[in-house]
């Protein structure tokens, strides 16, 4: 089957899910313009999980976007909006850095696809199988405590680790 007939989708970034991802959700309070995106049942786990905004009256709302996100829109003013712009607006900060990033060759997505020991014709599931699988066979967790293991295994961890998140970055970047 050529890249061409595959349908694609933004696909949820939930590890086990291979529905669509339509739902936005911030990767973490240091990351607020980084998205994850998820389908409708994990955005409502992600929601129950990560009550991050409830509680937070609109001054510190405003001051914990402005500290995650002033390092490079120092110009960017809060308080004459009301919240939901504020929330658009990062939501529009997110897709122009997507696709301000975009380029012809990408030398470190290629060896991402070596380093999961897969190709850029495998689809997403492929990835996420692969991932799950060296990512428990890598796991600092799964040495006998040798020091120079855990390091080691640490080390692959988070090389497969990246590798994986590159790659799926590849796939949703196709989709906008
Ligand atoms: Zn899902």
């Amino acid at each position: 089957m050529s890249n061409k007939n595959k349908k694609l989708y933004r696909i949820c970034d939930a590890l086990d899910c291979d529905l669509e991802g339509i739902y936005p959700a911030p990767k973490s309070r240091e990351k607020l313009n980084e998205y994850s995106f998820f389908c409708l049942e994990h955005i409502r786990e992600y929601n129950k999980s990560w009550n991050y905004f409830e509680g937070l009256n609109e001054v510190q709302f405003e001051h914990e976007i402005r500290k995650a996100t002033t390092w490079d829109r120092p110009s960017w003013k809060f308080g004459t909006k009301r919240i939901n712009d504020n929330y658009k607006f990062v939501f529009d900060m997110f897709r122009e850095d997507t696709q301000k990033k975009k380029k012809p060759i990408d030398k470190e997505l290629l060896d991402s696809w070596k380093i999961l020991e897969l190709n850029p014709e495998s689809t997403i599931k492929d990835v996420k199988k692969k991932y799950k699988t060296l990512a428990k066979k890598w796991h600092p967790d799964k040495t006998l405590g040798l020091k120079k293991d855990i390091k080691k295994n640490n080390e692959i961890f988070v090389l497969i680790t990246k590798a994986y998140e590159k790659i799926i970055k590849s796939f949703n970047e196709k989709i906008i």
